[in-house]
């Protein structure tokens, strides 16, 4: 139940494409984000142009990827879907933008890790719809300027604080997706468990949607879970009884917070006294990379109100000793 995608299986992505939503009408929550994207594209629309180019910004699993398809299907364009780490090369990128059709959607995922000269060569395209390629090569070397379709740049990043600013200033639109609350999480998990043809009580959805950690994805991935559960330990449906069962053989917390999150909270209070605590000095001692303490668990944990950030690092909160059952001041294990 990793909140970064990388570890899901290929037929667990299978499934995850199969619960995405399709259009705006499908899509739950983020209300005020949709809300003007939804005259976005109708503006756009009616001029018969291009979307101005979108950028999404927030944790993983909250609707980036799944906002970029629904533009393009409200769009009624093609979308090419790529992400920072793989374009490497200008020549990469270069072949992607000049396949696009006309107002297409072309999707960067994980855009703040572009490489410079990818992220250069990206301006002129996205202003002017224009880029410089080379052709031939040695002493015939010369660069010509080739014109592009009018298209749509969307692009996804965990940590907007990453991105260049000259990048951010070429996006017209720019929107935070929000971790959503238990209710619409609820909403979301009844839409999957209808399409996965499995039937689940509401209480029982609440009951998952509460320790889903704010996040999509993951509602989808304990849901996928506890089915297995429902339908070997169970007649198939999902009530509250096999759901609590499941949840806690999953080893999943009454708040969401996965092991990562937990062991985060405990090695501050344990190892830092409670903290502060230098975001570099906590990555060593949990075993983890800062960046994704930064844009995958502490944004979670902030929200909650388990963890602060202060001018001298990350301290827990009351509220993290109580989830713990600790009591601040007591050091466990001596
Ligand atoms: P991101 O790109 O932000 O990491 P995705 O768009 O890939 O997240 O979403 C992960 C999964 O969560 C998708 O497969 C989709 O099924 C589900 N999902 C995300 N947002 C919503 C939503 N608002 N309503 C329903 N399902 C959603």
């Amino acid at each position: 139940l990793d909140p970064t995608n990388e570890h899901f299986s290929p037929e667990e992505l299978d499934v995850e494409r199969k619960l995405r939503p399709l259009s705006f009408g499908d899509f739950t929550g983020q209300d005020q984000v949709l809300e003007n994207l939804q005259v976005f594209v109708q503006a756009a629309n009616m001029r018969d142009e291009a979307l101005d180019h979108t950028l999404f910004h927030g944790p993983p699993g909250l609707g980036k990827t799944t906002l970029a398809h629904i533009l393009a299907n409200e769009l009624n364009v093609g979308i090419k879907v790529t992400s920072g780490p793989v374009l490497d090369k200008p020549g990469d990128l270069a072949g992607l933008l000049t396949n696009l059709d006309e107002r297409d959607v072309l999707f960067i995922d994980e855009i703040h890790r572009l490489s410079p000269i990818v992220e250069e060569y990206l301006y002129s395209a996205m202003e002017d719809y224009k880029i410089d390629i080379m052709i031939e090569s040695g002493p015939n070397a010369r660069t010509v300027q080739i014109n592009l379709n009018p298209f749509t740049l969307v692009g996804a990043t965990t940590r907007s604080g990453l991105l260049t600013s000259p990048m951010r200033a070429r996006f017209g639109i720019q929107s935070r997706l929000q971790y959503y609350n238990t209710e619409l999480l609820s909403t979301i998990i009844e839409r999957s468990a209808s399409i996965l043809n499995v039937p689940i009580s509401m209480e029982a959805a609440i009951e998952i949607a509460g320790r889903s950690r704010g996040t999509p994805r993951i509602a989808n991935a304990l849901l996928r879970r506890v089915r297995d559960f429902a339908q070997i330990k169970g007649d198939g449906r999902i009530d509250i009884k096999i759901a609590k069962f499941a949840l806690q053989a999953l080893n999943v917390d009454a708040h969401g917070l996965d092991e990562m999150d937990n062991k985060i909270l405990t090695t501050i209070i344990d190892k830092f006294k409670g903290g502060p605590v230098g975001i570099t000095t906590l990555a060593t001692a949990v075993s983890e990379s800062a960046e994704t303490i930064e844009e995958v668990y502490e944004p979670f944990l902030i929200q909650q109100g388990f963890i602060m950030r202060t001018p001298r690092g990350r301290e827990v909160t009351e509220a993290a000793y109580k989830h713990l059952g600790r009591v601040r001041g007591s050091v466990q294990g001596g």
